[in-house]
C-alpha cells in the first residue's frame, strides 16, 4: 500500500496568479489555491518527495512532514527545484536526478556542496539514467518525456506513475505507463502550450495507456474553478487539488 499526498498542483506561477482578478484567482474555494507542483509518496515506511519547488516550506508545514528519505527530481526548472535549501531540517537527504538536473542544482545550490558549514542542507546527489534503480527496497523506473526540448523524467513505482511537465513522449516510453492503477500527470490548461500538454492532449495519453484513475496536476489559473472544470472531465479522471490524499 502506498499513500500519495498532493502538496502542490499548480503551474510555475502558482494559483492565484499575482495581480490577477479572474474568478479562479479570486475564488474562496481552497481547491482553487494551487501551490507549485510537488507530491509526497509514502511507501514501505519511506517518505519520497516528488520535486521540491519554491513552496516546499509551506507544503511541509501544512503536511506536518517530519522526515524525508529521498527526493525524485523531474527536471531543472526552478518551480520543481527551488525548495532544496529548505530540506535542512531533515538531515541527509538523497536527491535523484538526471545529469542535466543534477548539474543545475550543483550550480544553483553550490554552497551546499564541498562546504563544511553546518547551516546548509545535506544533499546527497545521485545521477540517474533512463533505467530502473533502487531506493533501498523500492524499485523506481524513470520514464523519459519531452518538455518541449528538455528531457524530463517521470517516475513509475509499482502501479503508480508521476509525470509532470510533458509535451510529448516517445512510443516506447508510453509502454512503461501501461497497467497503472494511478497516473498523475501534467494538464496545464485548455489552450495549447509549446512545452506542456493541454487537457485534450493529456486525455489522449490517458486513453492510450488506460490507467484505472488519473489525477491532473500543474494547472494554470485559466483551467477555471475546480468545481466547474471537474465536470468537463470523463469518469476516472480528476483535477487534483492541494492537500488531496489517495491510497494506491
Ligand atoms: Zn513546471
Ligand atoms: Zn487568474
Ligand atoms: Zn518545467
Amino acid at each position: 500500500m502506498m499513500k500519495l499526498t498532493f502538496l502542490g498542483t499548480g503551474t510555475s506561477t502558482g494559483v492565484p496568479y499575482i495581480g490577477c482578478d479572474c474568478e479562479t484567482c479570486l475564488s474562496k474555494d481552497p481547491k482553487d489555491r494551487r501551490l507549485r507542483s510537488s507530491s509526497l509518496l509514502e511507501i514501505n515506511g519511506k517518505n519520497i518527495l516528488l520535486d521540491c519547488g519554491p513552496d516546499f516550506r509551506q507544503q511541509a508545514l501544512s503536511a506536518n512532514l517530519k522526515k524525508i528519505d529521498a527526493v525524485l527530481l523531474t527536471h531543472k526548472h526552478v518551480d520543481h527545484t527551488l525548495g532544496l535549501d529548505d530540506l535542512r531540517p531533515y538531515g541527509r537527504v538523497r536527491i535523484y536526478a538526471n545529469q542535466e538536473t543534477n548539474d543545475a542544482i550543483h550550480q544553483m545550490f553550490s554552497y551546499c556542496f564541498n562546504n563544511d558549514y553546518k547551516g546548509i542542507p545535506q544533499l546527497e546527489t545521485h545521477v540517474i539514467k533512463n533505467e530502473p534503480f533502487m531506493i533501498d527496497d523500492i524499485r523506481v523506473t524513470p520514464v523519459l518525456i519531452w518538455h518541449y526540448k528538455l528531457p524530463t523524467f517521470g517516475y513509475r513505482i509499482n502501479n503508480f506513475a508521476y509525470i509532470t511537465d510533458i509535451k510529448t513522449i516517445d512510443k516506447e516510453e508510453t509502454e512503461k505507463l501501461k497497467g497503472l492503477d494511478v497516473l498523475v500527470m501534467d494538464a496545464l490548461r485548455w489552450e495549447d502550450h509549446f512545452s506542456h500538454m493541454n487537457v485534450e492532449e493529456a486525455l489522449a495519453l490517458v486513453r492510450e495507456v488506460q490507467p484505472k484513475e488519473t489525477y491532473f496536476i500543474h494547472m494554470s489559473h485559466t483551467i477555471g474553478l475546480h468545481e466547474e472544470a471537474q465536470k468537463k472531465l470523463p469518469e476516472h479522471v480528476h483535477f487534483a487539488y492541494d492537500g488531496l490524499t489517495i491510497e494506491i
